[in-house]
């Protein structure tokens, strides 16, 4: 009789915060950490938020060491459960998604409301330790590799960075029956040959080159699979198995050889989600609900064999695909494919994130798709022209008439004193130090600036990647030019 009362306490708060996890979505800006709101923040801003853990009565917050330029790696630890839980982020300094999402987290599991059986749940259950941005000094400058340029994340044998060794060292100590190794990948991945963006890609890593499966990453995948069974209602097709090849020097595939289910979240991309605030939500539904099953041990029953069905993680998208436009070279005419993609540029000076928008590919672009498509199956592809006249300097440069100028295929101007001019000038005329003898050429690896015309007029104008029909009025002022010098 006890044992059957024990039995059904155990089901009702199971299938309790079940039902729970689903009414996150609805919630989720109640947790919704606001002063973090864009993609790209530092250490500062973000010890500011986790400041107000220090002395809560949920948390304990650890020094748990220092980056190689003597930023403070902290961890917070969550509950007294025997399942252990280890969560980092962003050992790749500018993929700080699920950094924004711990941010969340951590605001939900000491909020008092209607969800207080299920953290109690949580923290009777397992113990789950959050490094929120191993890499500081990476974020600093939103690059991927440390201060001594080593990418962390192929560290993991050598060890010779000092974030490096505090995640070796934590994992010695704690030994945790899973792993969240969390990051950012392309926004042009897509979820099989589709057209879908990856929004999510999971990987439960390999720990040997043959890719076996045992109970460790057995676990994993069934864990995974319960994410992605959650997902699916939000995300329909926008789910991706990310590729399992061993990564010997890897943390990841490190961890899951050291006998920890490790689960690796790639935040892609999201239509219109430049910020990454919908994947952080997204971040946010999954660990919730992975650290849920995992408590609540379903996963030990799962059939982990859907892991395989969910489609793999491709790169098929560019940010702009140009189809079957008529160009000519050397006097031959033919028609191509033109792919351009934005690199994202930091600038330190201003905070921001600007945009370079480069020709990836040209030719049979066939097997492609496009964050947005053009095609130009009548359409012919020039070089941009320039203004006729030479401009003496910044205050006529950004006086220019541009509506008039990108109407006539002007996408260039010398300018005779280009100091004035800054890099980033938002400005959709390129601008070109005179006398450098620049010739503007549409070519794999250089910005793409140029024309598509029609029987002899501009009908849209590309430049530094961005598209625009002249003839509708104001441009998107958002794009920036690299001057040309
Ligand atoms: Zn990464």
């Amino acid at each position: 009789m006890k044992t059957l009362i024990i039995f059904f306490i155990t089901f009702s708060i199971t299938m309790a915060q079940t039902s729970e996890i689903s009414n996150l979505y609805e919630d989720y800006g109640n947790y919704y950490e606001k002063k973090i709101t864009k993609r790209w923040f530092n250490q500062h801003e973000l010890l500011y938020v986790l400041d107000a853990y220090n002395n809560s009565q949920f948390f304990r917050m650890e020094q748990i060491g220092k980056s190689f330029q003597g930023r403070e790696i902290r961890s917070y630890t969550y509950g007294n459960g025997p399942v252990k839980i280890l969560a980092w982020s962003q050992m790749h300094g500018d993929e700080p998604t699920a950094t924004m999402a711990i941010a969340d987290i951590m605001n939900f599991l000491v909020t008092n409301d209607k969800y207080n059986d299920f953290r109690r749940f949580l923290a009777e259950r397992s113990t789950i330790i959050f490094i929120p941005m191993l890499n500081p000094d990476g974020a600093r400058l939103f690059r991927r590799r440390n201060a001594q340029d080593i990418d962390i994340n192929r560290d993991a044998l050598r060890l010779q960075a000092p974030e490096s060794r505090i995640l070796k060292e934590i994992h010695r100590k704690i030994k945790p029956d899973f792993g969240f190794n969390l990051h950012d990948q392309s926004p042009n991945n897509t979820a099989g040959k589709t057209n879908r963006t990856t929004a999510l890609a999971f990987l439960a890593p390999a720990y040997n080159s043959e890719r076996q499966i045992n109970t460790v990453r057995g676990n994993a995948m069934a864990v995974i699979c319960s994410i992605n069974e959650e997902l699916q209602k939000y995300i329909p097709g926008h789910v991706a198995r990310y590729d399992d090849e061993f990564e010997e020097r890897a943390f990841g595939d490190n961890f899951s050889k050291w006998g920890t289910s490790t689960i690796l979240i790639e935040s892609g991309g999201w239509t219109g989600d430049e910020d990454k605030q919908y994947l952080r939500k997204l971040n946010f539904i999954s660990l919730l609900k992975a650290f849920g099953v995992i408590a609540e041990g379903t996963f030990h029953n799962k059939d982990y064999q859907p892991y395989d069905e969910i489609p793999e993680n491709k790169r098929l998208l560019f940010d702009l695909l140009l189809t079957k436009i008529n160009t000519k070279f050397e006097k031959e005419n033919y028609k191509i494919d033109i792919g351009i993609n934005f690199e994202r540029v930091p600038d330190t000076a201003s905070g921001r994130i600007f945009f370079k928008g480069i020709i990836e590919d040209i030719g049979d672009l066939g097997k492609y798709y496009g964050h947005q498509e053009l095609s130009c199956e009548n359409c012919y592809l020039e070089p941009g022209r320039f203004l006729p006249e030479e401009i003496a300097g910044a205050d006529e440069y950004f006086r220019l008439n541009y509506s008039e100028a990108l109407q006539n295929g002007i996408l260039f101007a010398n300018v005779l004193d280009i100091s004035g001019i800054p890099d980033y000038p938002e400005f959709p005329i390129v601008p070109v130090a005179s006398g450098i003898g620049f010739i503007p050429e549409i070519r794999t690896g250089l910005p793409a600036n140029f024309i598509i015309t029609s029987n002899g007029k501009t009908r849209f104008v590309v430049i530094n990647g961005f598209l625009f029909n002249p003839l509708m009025g104001d441009v998107n002022l958002k794009n920036n030019i690299f001057v040309t010098k």
